[in-house]
């Protein structure tokens, strides 16, 4: 069986204490590989490797890490296929899906920042008569990286490519449940040139190793995605020991339908955004609200194209959804789907597995699940999911759909569908979210502020956000 490797100081390496963990496949319920169980000793040799490395990254030419970072780009893009099967295998999502969304992006993740760091200036404040201030903005040192297994590469990216374009040195830690991308990244990063420990990968159990970059000392800023809870945990350990903190947290996203909508975009474009990724994105709509005028034709059409969509192999062309990404979290969405029928709903497509044939009796598949006659303030309506289930809700007023979407504990994203302009302009304004969607789903500029409010997070990601996160500002006055 394989056994994955840890990468530190530009080398692969063994755990120090040789612990490994199972790997499985979501598409056969199999183990397929091994994961290095890391813990506190390999951190800290990251550490010490980040350190020897820091001067040299953080002093070189701007120029120069920027080529690096395109380099690192380029070589996932040469090896597209590689990382394309080794996501959709780790994870269960659709070949397709990897190919065309998170492969791509971790691509232009790496480009974008390169080059982005070549556009980064700071500030200056004049005072007339006075003297003039300048802003220094000075990369952190070490910085900590942990990501989620839903967007396993796209996401860790995300994080490491700014950290690295400011010239920090990292130390990231992909998900347990989905390692194997950012496993094969140390070689792309040998490749490109990357300077011995400025980027060091470390894989195992979040208790363990996760615990340990969040607790060390010398690492000076946390970015996190991934649960409420988790995030809770770091923001409670790091927060006193003064770290700078970015948290991408949960969510439980609005998607509001208008019945002066572009009905067919809508209806193509929320079947998306209920389900695309096996419904495992952070920005996926799970709490559907459709205008009552139109709420019996959505639905019928709607729970109609859901019962027709295709559950199947990762590798099946025709899959519009592969398997979710583990065993308990497979059993984690059924729960909610009882949960649902206890609380009045009903189910009215799905809500059930998908047995394969042989070999892939035992992967975790679902059928997309629709639930109606809901509560909005029922658990299954106020919870995060993750998974293909989506409920649906009819309102009659701007209002009460406003409150009914702001209920939740949660404020990542929002979808609204409207043909009136003043009432888009408005809702947008309304509603508790970081990111609002109108008459689209999840159209990404990298330039623009990523990120939650409420227990959805805390900071932004993205463009001069991420940057700015990644650096201290210094200000320098000097007297006329
Ligand atoms: P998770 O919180 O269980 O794990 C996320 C990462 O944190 C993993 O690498 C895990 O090993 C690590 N971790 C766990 N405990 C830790 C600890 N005590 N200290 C340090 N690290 C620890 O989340 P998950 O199940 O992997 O991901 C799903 C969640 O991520 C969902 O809630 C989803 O909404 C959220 N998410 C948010 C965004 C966003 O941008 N806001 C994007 C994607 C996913």
């Amino acid at each position: 069986m394989e056994k994955l490797q840890n990468f530190i100081d530009g080398q692969y390496c063994a755990p120090l204490k040789g612990n490994y963990i199972d790997n499985y496949e979501p598409a056969s319920g199999k183990v397929y590989s091994l994961i290095p169980n890391s813990d506190a000793e390999d951190v800290q040799l990251a550490v010490d490797a980040a350190e020897k490395a820091f001067p040299i990254w953080s002093k070189m030419s701007i120029e120069e890490r920027s080529s690096i970072l395109v380099k690192l780009s380029e070589g996932i893009e040469a090896r597209m296929d590689e990382f394309v099967q080794a996501e959709s295998r780790d994870n269960g999502k659709p070949l397709s899906l990897a190919a065309h969304v998170d492969i791509p992006r971790a691509v232009s993740n790496f480009h974008f920042f390169a080059t982005a760091i070549l556009h980064y200036a700071s500030e200056s404040h004049n005072m007339e008569g006075v003297g003039v201030n300048y802003t220094l903005r000075k990369p952190l040192g070490i910085v900590g990286c942990i990501s989620p297994w839903n967007l396993p590469l796209y996401l860790f990216s995300w994080k490491i490519a700014p950290a690295l374009a400011a010239g920090n040195c990292v130390i990231t830690k992909p998900s347990e449940v989905t390692p194997y991308t950012a496993y094969l990244l140390g070689k792309v990063a040998q490749e490109a040139g990357m300077p011995d420990g400025v980027l060091n990968i470390l894989h195992g159990e979040g208790g363990a190793v996760g615990d340990a970059i969040v607790k060390h000392s010398k690492i000076k800023a946390i970015s996190f995605t991934g649960g409420t809870k988790t995030g809770e945990y770091i923001a409670r350990t790091a927060a006193p020991m003064f770290k700078k903190l970015s948290l991408e947290l949960g969510g439980k996203n609005p998607n509001i339908i208008f019945a002066d909508c572009d009905f067919k975009e809508m209806m193509s474009t929320t079947l998306r955004s209920s389900f695309a990724n096996q419904g495992q994105i952070c920005l996926c709509g799970s709490r559907i609200f459709v205008e009552r005028s139109i709420y019996d034709k959505f639905k019928a059409e709607f729970v109609d194209k859901v019962a027709k969509t295709v559950v199947a192999h990762p590798n099946n062309p025709d899959a519009k959804l592969g398997a979710v990404v583990s065993q308990s979290h497979m059993e984690k969405v059924l729960s909610y789907v009882e949960l649902a029928k206890e609380e009045g709903g009903t189910v009215l497509t799905g809500g059930e597995r998908v047995i394969l044939d042989a070999p892939y009796e035992n992967g975790y598949y679902l059928r997309p699940t629709v639930i109606e006659g809901l509560d909005y303030n029922c658990r299954t309506n106020q919870e995060e999911i993750f998974g293909p289930v989506v409920t649906i809700t009819p309102f009659d007023t701007e209002e009460e759909v406003l409150m009914m979407a702001n209920s939740t504990q949660y404020g990542l994203s929002a979808t609204l569908w409207t043909s009136d302009l003043k009432r888009a302009h408005r809702m947008a304004n309304e509603i508790d979210a970081g990111i609002v969607w109108i008459n689209a789903w999840l159209v990404r500029d990298l330039r623009t502020p990523f990120g939650g409010v409420k227990a959805s997070g805390v900071g932004r990601e993205g463009g001069w956000e991420a940057l700015r996160f990644f650096t201290e500002p210094k200000n320098v006055f000097v007297k006329y």
